[in-house]
């Protein structure tokens, strides 16, 4: 590295950064009002990102990456919940229980002023039973008068109340320790506790796709194997399956079962659910109604998984009902509107008929596989500098940059880091990435590749 201009330090700095596993989930929960939104945008730094929403239109986005004293996290945000679809505790209820259910701590926030409603109260019953590390924000406390108002707030039962405006800011800095001690280092509900256990699948989609019935379907053929929470106070979320002779476990089956049916609001609480679901898995199926035009919602679900990290399967679903007409547009629809995936296994499937079941498990892992693979640095290496020496990065400026070596930071998945001789352009990057796909596989597998720029 040294004789290419890369000091040592920089490089295992670059490295260490890509190679970054998997974050751990910090969930921010409360009633409505309470300062939910103006919090997370406090912590993920940004004035405009969750606040600015129109009412009436629908938020997409609940997770956000944050970074606090070097430590780095997701924060699901549940604060774009519209509050009277279910009638106010139900829906706190609903979208608190989901984001508990995802997160490896959370930040129950009140509002101080107010004090302790009987839907806190609720909130924090679910907390008690989820068990998951809780640091209390006692929030509006925006002067040292209010401190009084969050010691009313010991009376909850979860310890200290933090006093925080999130609105100015003031407070933050000491509840976001708090937060650290209690966020894990990785998150366990994602990796740590699978590691030899069942590989976990999220399987996601729009509402009426067809998540149900083919996870009943599987789930009649293969037959249930054990619901490993039935007895615990819990509803069951997670459920264990075999499929191709090994146990799977489907996350939050609970929501593909539609526990609780939402009118309106239901866009913003299936996002949650998806984002919530995506967490916790190590592989997103997809399902798509292959009888219907290719949705933004579709395309929105899509980049969720992608964002996340997570390997990915694509299962075109309603087949049963494709006349030719149909299957002419949906490959067309597919070209250029699920182009972000198309190195993503596919499977053309129907929950109805039971038309190439047997076709997911090998997708699944498939998909798996590419998320999970390593490339050595020796072979990196010799293939990009066949690449560089084929394909040159165009000369700019009088300049020609050049990839100069690279290494592989990371898995699940993949990440790799690229040293290079200057500015790397879009285009050529992304023609790396193609020709890594082709080289190595990587079949089901979003990539990461940042590039370093020697000073
Ligand atoms: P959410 O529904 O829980 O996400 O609440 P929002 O973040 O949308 O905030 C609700 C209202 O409370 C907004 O008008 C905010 O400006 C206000 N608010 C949030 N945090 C504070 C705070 O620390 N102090 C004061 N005074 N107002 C706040
Ligand atoms: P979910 O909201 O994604 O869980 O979707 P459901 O499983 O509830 O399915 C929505 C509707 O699509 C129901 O009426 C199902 O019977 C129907 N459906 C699901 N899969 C298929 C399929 O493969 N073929 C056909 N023709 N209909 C299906």
């Amino acid at each position: 590295a040294a004789e290419e201009g890369f000091d040592v330090e920089d490089v295992e700095g670059a490295i260490e950064e890509a190679g970054h596993g998997p974050l751990p989930v910090l969930a921010v929960v409360g009633r409505p009002n309470v300062g939910k939104s103006t919090l997370v945008n406090r912590i993920i730094g940004r004035r405009e990102a969750v606040v600015e929403d129109k009412p009436g239109v629908t938020r997409d986005r609940v997770t956000y990456e944050a970074e606090w004293a070097g430590r780095r996290f997701k924060v699901v945000d549940t604060g774009g919940w519209e509050q009277d679809v279910l009638g106010i505790d139900a829906s706190v209820a609903a979208q608190a229980e989901y984001a508990i259910e995802a997160a490896d701590a959370v930040v129950f926030v009140v509002d101080a002023k107010v004090g302790a409603t009987d839907t806190d109260e609720a909130v924090v019953r679910l907390l008690r039973k989820a068990g998951k590390p809780v640091v209390l924000c006692a929030n509006k406390v925006d002067g040292q008068s209010g401190e009084a108002d969050a010691a009313y707030l010991w009376s909850l039962g979860l310890g200290e109340p933090h006093p925080v405006s999130a609105l100015h800011g003031r407070g933050t800095g000491d509840m976001l320790d708090s937060v650290l001690e209690a966020l894990p280092e990785a998150p366990e509900q994602s990796f740590g506790t699978a590691v030899g256990g069942p590989r976990r699948i999220a399987l996601i989609g729009r509402p009426n796709v067809g998540k149900s019935s083919l996870l009943n379907k599987v789930a009649n053929e293969e037959r249930v194997v054990v619901n490993e929470l039935a007895g615990t106070t819990r509803d069951p979320v997670d459920e264990l399956i075999e499929l191709g002779g090994v146990t799977w476990k489907f996350v939050d089956t609970a929501g593909i079962r539609k526990r609780v049916h939402l009118q309106q609001g239901a866009d913003y609480y299936a996002s949650l659910r998806t984002a919530a679901a995506v967490e916790k898995a190590e592989v997103a199926v997809i399902l798509i109604d292959a009888s219907e035009s290719i949705s933004v919602q579709d395309q929105r679900i899509v980049t969720m998984a992608v964002e996340a990290g997570r390997a990915i399967v694509v299962a075109y679903n309603k087949w049963d009902t494709l006349d030719e007409e149909r299957r002419y547009y949906l490959e067309r629809e597919i070209e250029t509107e699920l182009a972000q995936v198309a190195w993503a296994p596919r499977v053309n499937v129907s929950a109805r008929t039971g038309r190439h079941m047997e076709k997911l498990v090998p997708a699944i892992e498939t998909a798996l596989e590419g998320w999970e693979t390593r490339v050595p640095t020796g072979r990196l290496n010799a293939f990009l500098g066949e690449l560089v020496s084929a394909h040159p990065h165009p000369v700019r400026g009088g300049k020609q940059p050049r990839i100069l070596f690279g290494t592989q930071a990371g898995t699940k998945p993949p990440r790799f880091v690229l040293f290079a001789s200057g500015f790397i352009e879009a285009g050529y990057r992304r023609f790396i990435e193609r020709r890594l796909r082709e080289e190595f596989g990587f079949d089901g597998t979003p990539i990461h590749i940042s590039v370093r720029v020697r000073e």
